[in-house]
């Protein structure tokens, strides 16, 4: 049963100087075609699928994810065509999660009536930072003005979930200017009961990053690796203070309130996905879809990656989302699915990370401890 869908939409109203997605600035009028293109990958991959694993009957979607690039940006019947024509092969759950990444600044009044029509229940804005100087460092086209304002449209439109998206180690930001960029968000937590779920993740640029032309790799600009952890440990502090459960290293949320769909991808779940370089999971085959905008409009069902998940992959996979987890690894659902005891296999690595106080074990789980998170990628290493 494959109980999730993400749809990438790749337009934007400028490109940020850090971003590596498949992201375009100025190519809305492409839109229709684009759209066509989508509906036309839906319809072929779906029938695909029904023939290979029967009738969808009983398939229930439990999280759709309009992802990009900027979906907010686009007109909302757009996704609207795009859910009908999924909703026209897989029903979703009573309950589906349906999200929209969005800009604050793309957000509108009528967009959130429209949006909340077509069942989006989940709107994820992409903030960033509250400060002007950090939005102009990190080369994005809205303010912090904006930044209130839109959220303030999406918070008051009553939507069920607002998720808020922050980012950290960005050039000219200090721990204190973070900081109070968290205040900005509890702040907002506390005004409205629909901020549901917070985001910071760590700027990691790609090698030929734009924002290398601004601020050179190595540049003072960039806070140094101390300062860093440091902004990770504020991160935490804030949050968890302001009553946020921190379940993913990255990701905090009121209780219950999780993302479902990114949790499908951390939990290994399966989960089908369209649209311009989107990638997908079934079968135990990851692929993705042409990265070029023209060449995907030109053959939608084109691959421009297919990697087989070998055994050794889905548990190195396993070990390393499970870590990521603030809950952890399930040791026996680990043993069952796997066919090893990790414990056992990793017994020196685990009792040297354990002495460390870097992780624990309790209740049949393996985590890494509040000490261990910000150093999570070395410690997630030693598995490998
Ligand atoms: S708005 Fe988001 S997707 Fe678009 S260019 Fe900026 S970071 Fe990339």
């Amino acid at each position: 049963m494959v109980s999730h869908a993400y749809i990438h939409i790749p337009f934007c109203s400028h490109k940020c100087d850090f971003c590596d997605f498949a992201a375009f600035a100025g190519l809305d009028h492409l839109t229709g075609e684009y759209e066509q293109a989508v509906l036309k990958e839906m319809e072929d991959r779906l029938i695909a699928l029904k023939d290979k694993r029967g009738d969808l009957e009983e398939n229930r979607l439990r999280s759709i994810f309009f992802g990009g690039g900027t979906p907010g940006l686009v007109e909302p019947d757009v996704l609207g065509a795009m859910l009908e024509k999924l909703r026209s092969h897989i029903q979703p759950a009573q309950d589906v999660e349906i999200t929209i990444e969005t800009t604050p600044h793309a957000i509108t009044r009528d967009k959130l009536v429209r949006w909340q029509e077509l069942g989006i229940n989940r709107i994820s804005i992409g903030v960033e930072s509250f400060l002007d100087e950090e939005l102009k460092a990190m080369g994005r086209d809205h303010t912090r003005k904006e930044a209130f304002h839109g959220l303030e449209l999406a918070c008051e439109s009553g939507v069920e979930v607002v998720a808020l998206d922050l980012m950290y180690g960005l050039p000219t930001q200090t721990v204190a200017s973070f900081a109070e960029s968290l205040a900005c968000a509890t702040d907002f937590a506390g005004g409205y009961k629909n901020l549901l779920h917070v985001s910071a993740y760590g700027l990691h640029l790609a090698d030929n990053s734009p924002l290398y032309s601004r601020f050179p790799r190595g540049a003072e600009a960039y806070p140094p690796d101390n300062t860093y952890v440091q902004m990770f440990e504020v991160l935490v502090e804030t949050l968890e203070d302001a009553g946020f459960e921190h379940y993913e290293v990255s990701n905090f949320s009121r209780p219950g309130k999780q993302s479902r769909h990114n949790l499908a991808y951390w939990m290994n779940a399966e989960y089908l996905a369209f649209g311009v370089s989107a990638h997908r999971y079934l079968d135990g085959v990851r692929s993705s879809n042409w990265r070029s905008l023209k060449r995907y409009m030109r053959d939608p069902l084109g691959d421009e990656t297919v990697e087989v998940i070998d055994e050794q992959t889905r548990c190195r996979e396993a070990i390393m989302l499970g870590l990521r987890l603030r809950r952890g690894i399930d040791l026996s659902a680990f043993a069952a699915e796997h066919g090893f005891d990790l414990t056992e296999r990793f017994c020196a690595e685990i009792e040297q990370f354990c002495a460390a106080g870097l992780m624990d074990r309790a209740e049949g789980r393996l985590f890494l401890t509040r000490k261990g998170v910000p150093v999570s990628n070395s410690v997630i290493a030693a598995f490998f």
